[in-house]
């Protein structure tokens, strides 16, 4: 590859999380072609001064404030700005220092910084699926005023980009590949009694906590139909899922002449981040490959929605559109935090949702502001249900 293109300078959201570490990975190994300008981390300190200091970006906003004293003085012998708090995350999306930001924060607070990249033309690699879940409409058409480019870093949605490159061709539907999580082929009076421990083993991927969570409940997979849904611009009715355990099938495309197209690859998350980081270059490495005679059965079946009643909650979303999606991504953030802190079941959280769902008003085009209230709206009736 040519040395002589100039490096893409990234603003990294979220980079003490796991998306955000792998993608440092991925920086480290390309020094060619990639520079870190800005590092953000919500409250681990620590991880966020070392990457600083081996990266040495422009700038560096550490969320919560408390911290903000121990992280500049770190970092007070390089030339390195630090800021500190929500407003900063803002602040520093708006700057002109970086070509492309990767929008690794988990969870609704990854909206106002991911669009106010978008408003400032920025590329925008996305892997903060929330973003799109909330507010799909407002974030895909001010990509379109501005320019700026959206590229899935959600596995599956960079399958189907990937998929969809030399395509003018009408897609007839997506087929979402699901692993199925830790749980599957389980039934209520399984999951009634799973802790979080156990709801945090995934058999076949190393996340964050909050998607893994929703790996295990396949919320995960409704909240990336949605994501699906804004990132291709395509009807509900066109958005299938099938679970397909060994994961390396990362996802399909199905024509109007019945004609599919699927990528594969090792499970792997550096993959889809090298990707979108790299696009349009592939950018060659030595991960592991995918061997065919390991697993050498790929299997498909379809999701039990009865039991894992999350996803017939969020395809309703899907359908539904307006604030739902809004709604139910709120009241699902709020469940999820109440579990991992063992304050709910596993089966607890899919009542949450559906009570909060069924509790804020619909509203069918929502402003950006409206989606804010209705975000608080459902976080505080969804909190309230949740016994002191
Ligand atoms: P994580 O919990 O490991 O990391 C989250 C990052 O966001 C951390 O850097 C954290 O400091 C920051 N953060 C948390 N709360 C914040 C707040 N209130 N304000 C600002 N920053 C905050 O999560 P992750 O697994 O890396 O996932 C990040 C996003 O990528 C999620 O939206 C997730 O759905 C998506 N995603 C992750 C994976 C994966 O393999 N981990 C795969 C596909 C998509
Ligand atoms: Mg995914």
């Amino acid at each position: 590859m040519s040395t002589t293109l100039p490096k893409k300078r990234i603003a990294l959201f979220g980079s003490t999380g796991s998306i955000g570490r792998q993608a440092l990975e991925v920086i480290n190994n390309n020094p060619g072609l990639f520079s870190v300008e800005v590092l953000t981390g919500q409250s681990n300190d620590e991880l966020l001064i070392k990457q600083a200091q081996h990266f040495k970006p422009d700038v560096v906003v550490i969320g919560d404030e408390k911290k903000y004293g121990k992280v500049k003085d770190a970092l007070s012998a390089l030339p390195i700005k630090v800021f500190a708090g929500e407003k900063a995350l803002e602040e520093t999306a708006a700057m002109d220092n970086y070509d492309m930001m990767l929008a690794a924060i988990v969870g609704f607070a990854g909206l106002r910084p991911t669009l106010q990249a978008i408003e400032n033309g920025k590329a925008v690699a996305l892997a903060n699926k929330e973003t799109l879940v909330v507010a799909g409409d407002i974030v895909m058409q001010k990509a379109l005023e501005n320019r700026a480019p959206v590229i899935p870093v959600d596995s599956e949605h960079s399958a189907i980009f990937q998929c969809l490159i030399g395509e003018r061709n009408r897609i007839e539907k997506i087929i979402l590949t699901a692993s199925g999580g830790p749980f599957l082929g389980k039934k209520p009076n399984f999951l009634v009694n799973v802790k979080r421990d156990h709801a945090l083993q995934h058999p076949n991927w190393n996340m964050g906590a909050k998607i893994t969570i929703d790996s295990a409940t396949l919320m995960n997979k409704g909240l990336e139909m949605i994501e699906a849904k804004w990132l291709f611009n395509l009807q509900p009715e066109q958005v299938q899922v099938v679970i397909h355990p060994q994961s390396i099938i990362h996802s399909m495309i199905q024509f109007e002449d019945g004609s599919i197209k699927a990528q594969m690859g090792l499970p792997d998350m550096k993959l889809p981040i090298q990707y979108a980081l790299g696009f349009p270059l592939r950018i060659a490495n030595s991960f592991p490959r995918y061997d065919f005679k390991k697993p050498n059965t790929l299997t498909f079946e379809d999701p039990d929605t009865r039991t894992f009643r999350n996803l017939a909650l969020a395809t309703e979303a899907l359908f539904k559109g307006g604030n739902t999606p809004c709604v139910l991504n709120a009241a699902n953030e709020i469940a999820v935090f109440a579990f991992l802190r063992n304050r709910i079941g596993f089966l607890d959280m899919t009542d949450l949702i559906e009570r909060t769902m069924q509790h804020v008003p619909f509203i069918a085009k929502p402003t950006l502001e409206e989606y804010f209230e209705s975000d608080g709206e459902a976080r505080n009736f969804a909190a309230s249900l949740i016994k002191l």
